[in-house]
């Protein structure tokens, strides 16, 4: 990880601005009329600065991971922009990203349903350079898929065996090594240890942190648990229901998070120290999230919200901004220190 200043100096690798993904819902059998939408993604904003490791994080259904699959233009914007590398991708055709899509690379939650289970290992980390026809020479793609297997910790000799001969953080080892092939400068990884069992993840997050280090990545890593995220991320978005509702480096967020949706994810985490612990009050949040077909109105988090004061949060939209503490948060009323202290003791 990299200090605020490095992170200052950093230019860009991808703008996004005003991003927005509605999902419409459709009903009738012939004439298909639309009756609503998902909205999925609401107006995001936020830069990935080069060589970074931005966390996006937020409970499932905030749209975390259809951010990321907008930004990979596996899913088209409805609207907004992605700049990469200064270009707006948003409205690009697919003959248009395929250059493109050799730079940037995803890795999926769940490594056995996105690896083909009839392939074997040597065939699926070698498809990206067949299908971009960067090594054509079998002899030598297999020299190269081998070195990548050895990159990420998996035995050369296993280069004929099938998915199902792997162990879990093993498949996810064939995908990360899958993703890397072309060295991508951009990894999307959806997800990537939440199916993995805990003393595995930590293999796996190190291993792209070398990764990183060696190849000079920008990292767009998604979660849900905001412990995984913590020694992995130099920043962290926090989502809810299709918004970005604060964004700071990952220091300032555990250690002094503005937002009340914040304060409540970190109190939640668990501590190690059972000191600590008992200087922590859980913020239970109450009720579901609410649909996203049907949002709050003004601040969406205002249903759930223990600091929302009527006439104020349920009225006016919060706009992400920079606070007095540091960081950017959309909140009218953002945590006081005092707040922050029994949400995360760690702090102080
Ligand atoms: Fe809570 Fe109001 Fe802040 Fe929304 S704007 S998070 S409802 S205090």
């Amino acid at each position: 990880m990299s200090t605020p200043s490095q992170e200052q100096a950093r230019p860009p690798l991808v703008e996004v601005r005003d991003l927005v993904k509605h999902f419409p819902i459709r009903e009738g059998i012939v004439i298909q009329r639309q009756v609503g939408a998902v909205q999925a993604v609401d107006g995001v904003s936020f830069d990935v600065l080069e060589g970074e490791t931005l966390g996006l994080v937020g409970e499932s259904g905030c749209g975390k991971s259809t951010t990321a699959r907008l930004i990979t233009r596996l899913l088209d914007p409805t609207s907004g922009s992605i700049r990469y590398r200064g270009t707006d991708i948003a409205t690009m055709s697919r003959r248009q990203l395929k250059p493109l899509r050799r730079e940037m690379q995803m890795i999926f939650q769940d490594p056995y349903s996105s690896l083909n289970p009839r392939k074997t290992v040597g065939t699926i980390i070698g498809e990206p350079f067949v299908i971009h026809g960067v090594e054509k020479d079998d002899k030598r793609r297999k020299a190269r898929v081998q070195g990548l297997m050895e990159t990420v910790g998996l035995n050369p000799e296993h280069y004929n065996r099938l998915p199902h001969e792997f162990s879990g953080g093993q498949r996810q080892r064939i995908g990360v090594a899958r993703a890397i092939a072309l060295e991508p400068k951009l990894i999307v990884a959806d997800e990537p240890v939440s199916a993995l069992d805990v003393s595995i993840q930590a293999q796996v997050l190190n291993l792209l942190r070398d990764l990183q280090r060696e190849m000079g990545l920008t990292i767009i890593f998604i979660a849900h648990d905001l412990s995984v995220v913590r020694h992995m991320c130099d920043r962290v978005a926090v989502m809810y229901l299709g918004k970005v509702v604060e964004l700071a480096t990952s220091e300032q967020l555990y250690s002094n998070p503005q937002h009340p949706y914040t304060g409540a994810l970190l109190s939640a985490v668990p501590v190690p120290d059972p000191i600590l612990a008992a200087a922590k009050t859980r913020q239970v949040l109450t009720g579901d999230v609410p649909s996203p077909t049907n949002p709050p109105r003004a601040c969406r988090f205002h249903t759930r919200c223990p600091k929302a004061v009527a006439g104020t949060c349920d009225v006016t939209e919060p706009l992400l901004e920079p606070k007095e503490r540091g960081g950017e948060a959309a909140c009218h009323f953002p945590l006081s220190s005092s707040e922050v202290a029994e949400a995360v003791p760690t702090a102080r």
